[in-house]
């Protein structure tokens, strides 16, 4: 116990106003205005608890990265005076719940009042609604003063709405930020670069090296072990590559926008076999544990792009603006709109299980092998890979959504139910009905071809929809449609695909729609 913390605690036992504030762990905001002043009379808390490792299975990577940037910032409090009480997954005390550790703490300390700051997940929301409303003293919820619209935003923006459309929210947000505004038009005359932005990744512009760091976590995997927490992926580089403090999100911050914004926008949606990372700007994680905040990185990339226009072009700058200001702050707002029902949507009825090779990536399927592998290896995928390869083929072949859910939320270093649910559920498995994407986001291997250099080498053949060594996605997508036409066929960005599926002859849709079956049923051996 540092001589801080047992300060404070005489101070309770002589009966002081002590108030006792929680800090979640994806709540390492070191600008939140808790932390202005230091005062003696307010203990802060931090815990490392099973009910946290244990509500899915994580990466282990994920949960060393929580834990590593979590032990630093109760570090940089304690540094900057404030006292800390900081609860390892391993003290003899820990209850391995927050409600039963914070009654422990609260009785036996005479704490006066308590305070945390909103979480982001709904079932966290609830446990610690639950925990005020049994307390005997006074307690308050906080602003996390992290996001850029409230949790209703979204829900108010929409109000009576079927569809959530975007676009609509973001140029919203937009204005009302004044972000590449001029004279409340979008600057450059338009709000959207989509259409020269995403293209293949093509060799001529090399891509620069992800910027990885070496914290070191052995005492924290000893930990793990020690205490038997299950996880899964590879931590084999000894050193953690993630960044676990603001100083080193702010690092990732400036390398990205030096050395990736120049084509971020463009090659946005390409997959390679070579680069994990690509263009992409790998700050989900700090940004979700609020170590760095949104406006912080928007801010950067737009003096980058002021101070460089020769080199980032407008639509690279919007990109990035897009994926912050408006979807990272849409998905929140969806997400409140919609828990708990949200949890249970699953619009297809799906309910096939998550073939092994999404936890081993032990695959002939060469696009899934390479997404999933960096996945277990790094924590992590880009957008397009998550979207167009492991969440693609999850709905074509009918994954219960619970199960494509679990995967997600366990293996990225990103992964909080808030952004994870919506962009699973919603955007990538359709199981909200349409709430979110206006049509469910498949494809065949024509797509994946176009876009990737996955399909060269690959076991399967991408140009072929059934017979030997057909491609799994040609004959999966066509069946997707053929078993959803009832809840499709009248979307009208749909109904091009049936009226291509009904000119095949007779015998040309059996054989595929054969094929696929065959390959749902063999779906382990894929
Ligand atoms: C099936 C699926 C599951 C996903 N699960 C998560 C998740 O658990 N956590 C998570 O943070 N993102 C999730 N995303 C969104 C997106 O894929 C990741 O935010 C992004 O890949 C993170 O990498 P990056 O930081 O390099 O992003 P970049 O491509 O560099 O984008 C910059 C930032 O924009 C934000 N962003 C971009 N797209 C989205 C989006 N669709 N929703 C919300 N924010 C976005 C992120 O904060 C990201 O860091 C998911 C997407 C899909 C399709
Ligand atoms: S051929 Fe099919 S399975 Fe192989 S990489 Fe291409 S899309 Fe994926």
């Amino acid at each position: 116990m540092s001589f801080r913390v047992f300060r404070g605690l005489l101070k309770y036992q002589r009966n002081f106003k002590m108030k006792l504030c929680l800090i979640f762990g994806d709540q390492l905001n070191p600008n939140h205005s808790w932390f202005k002043t230091v005062d003696d009379n307010v203990l802060y808390v931090m815990m490392e608890v099973r009910q946290e490792t244990d509500y899915v299975m994580h990466h282990i990577q994920k949960v060393l990265a929580f834990f590593a940037a979590m032990r630093e910032f109760a570090k940089q409090l304690r540094k900057k005076g404030h006292q800390v009480h900081y609860i390892k997954l391993d003290d003899s005390g820990n209850t391995q719940s927050i409600p039963e550790n914070l009654t422990k703490l609260i009785h036996n300390n005479n704490i006066t009042r308590f305070e945390y700051q909103i979480p982001d997940e709904y079932r966290l929301d609830q446990q610690i609604r639950q925990f005020c409303e049994s307390l005997s003293i006074p307690s308050e919820a906080l602003d996390t003063e992290h996001f850029l619209s409230s949790r209703n935003d979204v829900a108010d923006h929409f109000k009576d709405k079927k569809q959530y459309l975007l676009e609509s929210f973001y140029r919203m947000m937009r204005k009302r930020y004044a972000i590449l505004i001029d004279n409340d038009q979008p600057v450059g005359g338009k709000w959207n670069f989509d259409v020269q932005n995403r293209q293949r990744y093509d060799g001529k512009v090399p891509v620069p090296e992800p910027i990885m760091f070496q914290n070191d976590v052995r005492d924290l995997k000893q930990l793990l072990q020690k205490m038997n927490v299950k996880t899964f992926g590879f931590a084999d580089e000894d050193p953690l590559i993630w960044p676990i403090n603001h100083q080193q999100a702010q690092q990732v911050l400036l390398y990205f926008t030096v050395h990736c914004l120049p084509y971020f926008g463009t090659y946005e949606d390409a997959m390679t076999k070579q680069y994990w990372s690509l263009f992409h700007s790998r700050l989900s994680f700090t940004l979700n544990t609020k170590m760095l905040h949104p406006l912080e990185a928007i801010e950067a990339a737009i003096h980058a792009w002021e101070q460089n226009k020769a080199c980032i072009s407008l639509p690279q700058i919007e990109g990035f603006v897009r994926q912050i200001l408006g979807w990272r702050e849409y998905m929140r707002g969806v997400y409140w709109a919609q828990m708990p029902k949200y949890k249970e949507m699953n619009f297809f009825e799906n309910s096939r299980k998550l073939p092994h090779y999404y936890w081993d990536g032990d695959t002939k399927l060469q696009c899934l092998r390479y997404a999933i592998g960096q996945s277990l290896k790094y924590a992590y995928a880009h957008h397009i890979q998550r979207l167009m390869i492991t969440g693609n083929f999850a709905l074509l072949a009918g994954i219960h959504p619970d199960e494509v859910d679990a995967w997600y939320l366990g293996v990225y270093i990103d992964a909080i139910e808030w952004v994870e649910i919506t962009n699973t559920r919603g955007m990538s498995q359709f199981a909200d009905g349409g709430l979110v994407a206006t049509k469910p986001y498949v494809s065949s291997a024509n797509y994946i071809q176009k876009m990737s250099d996955y399909c060269r080498g690959c076991h399967y053949d991408p140009k072929k929809k059934y017979g030997d060594r057909a491609c799994p996605f040609n004959g999966l997508y066509w069946s997707f449609y053929d078993r959803h036409r009832d809840k499709l066929a009248n979307n009208p960005r749909i109904g091009m695909m049936y009226r291509i599926l009904d000119r095949f002859s007779d015998e040309e849709r059996k054989k595929i729609l054969e094929q696929a079956n065959w390959y749902l049923e063999n779906i382990e051996d894929l």
